[in-house]
């Protein structure tokens, strides 16, 4: 699970650190997209052995590109090599409105990974002519270009024209509008043709119920598309050998490398079990990885790589690809260790109903961590912490691991440094004051305890089905995170861990946390959509079921409501401590939702309070947002490593380095991290 950026939605002062006067945190801006860069700071200071080691793990996390691209629809691997071509190749006027559209298309489809928005999931609109693309495409090598055996490029182009440029095939990556069969119409490519979502939810059933060992039940269908094939459905498991061979090949001989410069044996195991996996695709090969991964807690470089979350699944079983390697920042994680060490606390304390308490809350670590490269799913567009293993009895049994990115949030805040934001969205200037006092500490501190307490604590009941809420369990299992960690922002017991600064720092996170679920965070929304997106969902349905319960029986003010001033709806907060009451009752309930595993309320929940937006007040958000000239979505262009060789081939450094253009990196990794043929069947 993780936790994406609420936004750039705190302008902040943060000390410049030393040396990086010169240092671009912002680079190019298009569409609804920013690109950002980030420090990898203290990478000098480590050894040229761990150094090494992220070196070799970030080109494995590279080296899986190619299937999340696949992953993320069939077509996008020909589409980005058509599109690729032309932007590099074409000889005409590379200075008309049709190129300059075909770039900024090229440019959202880079940062997508393919043809449908990032965060969306709607198929972009191209602002170029089919015309112009054909005879682009007619104009260039053919060699370069992803033709089929004996396919001409018109009937390239016939082919796939449609996919990008008619509105109505393949308009949603992922579709989750209640009561349409989601995965018929869901482009993402993780079903083939012809199964619907009866077939597939009755398919995996069935495995289930004939697991031999269901207290310990793997992540059935997790590494692989489920196909039809004469009739009969069955998985295509992606393995070395199998669908994405080739991608895991690549990214095994990295990990191999890797495993040679472990930082101990242990790790060394670690990676072991992982290769071990990649080769055979068993999922209790993999479960057996996720607990010695787990378990690995000693070393400073760290990673992720492989089949990891199922948010691109509108079942949310099967997982997209990402990778990335990281490094402990020692001095922050003082931070959250203060958390996992008081875990029980936190767990006895809180407002949830004891039958779904764990009565033992264990393996609980959390660390603040360096970015050094981001892959796959995780690049451009990130996560700012990331909690697993996603494995429900892995977690219960051994724990889990949890993380905040500190190098990314701090770019986060350094891009966002006074752009105008909080003067137009922030009720008055003392709650302005308050949120750049303590505004980035407390967003730090909700990041940490969602992932290591939040996503760690409560239990199922016995029997319980960890996927009976199906396509509402990212969004409630977001929500029982988002709510633990607003419970226990606004704790004295965070004051006397030394954590806060004072008792009134939290209400920075409740402001901005309610202006982020009421009102900001439709600035992602397109006029007349609904949301979508599990965070987004989880944000919505906290902040409006609070409004919806915020008068207290006694007809006195509410604790927090939406006023007009000047024409403009701002987010009033009259009472912080009933707001925490608030959040602790549903807390509570979200808790008991997913305890018992009640579909129907974990529906009613997200359904009255997640999904719609109301129209008039999305249209005069979009209109001040717009007013302000900001891009809703970040990315972040990675650093490159650069490593210097003797005359063995032993690596006796390696560099960072900053400054690659966002369209050269893209570029240069579809040459060197070109692993896939362009139709994986
Ligand atoms: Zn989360």
């Amino acid at each position: 699970m993780f936790l994406l950026s609420a936004s750039a939605l705190t302008t902040s002062c943060t000390s410049t650190k030393e040396g990086e006067a010169d240092f671009q945190y912002t680079d190019e801006r298009f569409a609804d997209l920013q690109m950002l860069r980030y420090r990898v700071e203290g990478f000098e200071e480590l050894t040229l052995r761990q150094k090494t080691l992220i070196y070799y793990l970030s080109q494995a996390a590279l080296s899986g590109r190619d299937i999340l691209w696949d992953q993320n629809g069939r077509y996008n691997l020909r589409i980005r090599q058509m599109l690729e071509t032309v932007y590099t190749d074409f000889d005409g006027d590379r200075t008309g409105a049709d190129f300059q559209a075909l770039s900024v298309y090229l440019k959202r489809v880079w940062f997508s990974n393919g043809i449908h928005h990032h965060y969306g999931c709607d198929k972009f609109v191209p602002a170029f002519s089919e015309d112009f693309f054909r005879k682009a495409l007619h104009a260039v090598d053919p060699g370069k270009l992803p033709l089929a055996e004996g396919q001409s490029v018109d009937a390239l182009c016939d082919e796939i024209f449609p996919i990008i440029f008619d509105p109505s095939v393949m308009p949603k990556r992922t579709n989750q509008a209640d009561g349409q069969d989601l995965v018929v119409t869901s482009a993402a490519n993780y079903y083939g043709q012809g199964v619907t979502q009866e077939e597939a939810e009755r398919f995996y059933l069935a495995m289930k119920e004939a697991d031999p060992d269901p207290e310990h039940p793997i992540m059935f269908g997790m590494n692989s598309r489920l196909v039809k094939e004469n009739g009969q459905l069955q998985e295509k498991v992606w393995r070395s050998g199998g669908l994405y061979g080739p991608a895991i090949d690549r990214i095994i001989f990295w990990l191999e490398k890797a495993k040679t410069v472990a930082e101990s044996d242990k790790q060394a195991a670690v990676i072991d079990k992982l290769i071990e996996f990649y080769r055979t695709g068993d999922l209790r090969t993999f479960d057996a990885y996720s607990i010695l991964w787990v378990e690995d807690t000693e070393g400073d470089v760290d990673f992720t790589n492989g089949f990891t979350e199922s948010y691109g699944d509108p079942l949310g079983m099967k997982a997209s690809w990402e990778g990335y390697a990281n490094f402990k920042d020692r001095e922050a994680t003082e931070r959250t260790k203060k958390l996992s060490a008081n875990a029980q606390w936190f767990e006895d304390h809180s407002p949830v109903d004891a039958r779904f308490k764990k009565e033992n809350c264990r393996g609980i670590t959390a660390k603040v961590i360096v970015a050094a490269i981001l892959g796959g799913d995780l690049y451009p567009s990130t996560a700012i912490g990331i909690n697993l293993p996603n494995s429900n009895w892995v977690r219960a049994e051994h724990g889990s691991k949890s993380v905040t990115i500190g190098n990314l949030t701090d770019a986060y805040n350094k891009a966002a440094h006074g752009n105008g934001f909080q003067e137009e969205f922030v009720i008055d200037e003392a709650t302005r004051d308050l949120i750049n006092k303590y505004g980035d500490e407390c967003d730090d501190l909700h990041t940490d305890l969602h992932e290591c307490l939040g996503h760690g604590s409560g239990k199922l009941l016995p029997g319980v089905d960890a996927d009976s809420l199906k396509a509402y369990g990212s969004a409630i299992e977001e929500a029982r995170a988002d709510l633990f960690g607003l419970y226990y922002v606004a704790d004295a017991k965070l004051t006397e861990l030394g954590l806060t600064p004072n008792d009134d720092a939290y209400k920075s996170q409740y402001y901005t946390y309610m202006m982020n679920g009421l009102m900001t965070q439709l600035v992602r929304i397109e006029p007349g959509a609904s949301i979508e997106e599990a965070h987004m969902r989880n944000r919505a349905m906290i902040a409006h079921w609070v409004l919806d319960h915020a008068a207290p029986a006694d007809g006195g003010k509410p604790a927090v409501e939406l006023v007009k001033r000047d024409g403009k709806t701002y987010v009033q907060i009259n009472d912080y401590p009933a707001l925490r009451t608030l959040f602790g009752q549903l807390l509570a309930e979200v808790q008991r939702v997913k305890s018992e595993g009640d579909f129907e309320g974990a529906r009613q929940l997200i359904e009255t309070y997640g999904v719609r937006v109301d129209p008039e007040l999305h249209r005069e958000v979009l209109a001040r947002y717009k007013a302000l000239d900001l891009a809703p979505y970040k990315g972040f262009i990675n650093p490159e490593y650069v490593v210097t060789e003797d005359e063995q081939g032993n690596i006796t450094d390696v560099q960072v380095r900053y400054g690659e253009a966002y369209d050269h990196q893209m570029l240069r990794y579809s040459r060197e991290y070109k692993t896939l043929p362009y139709i994986n069947e």
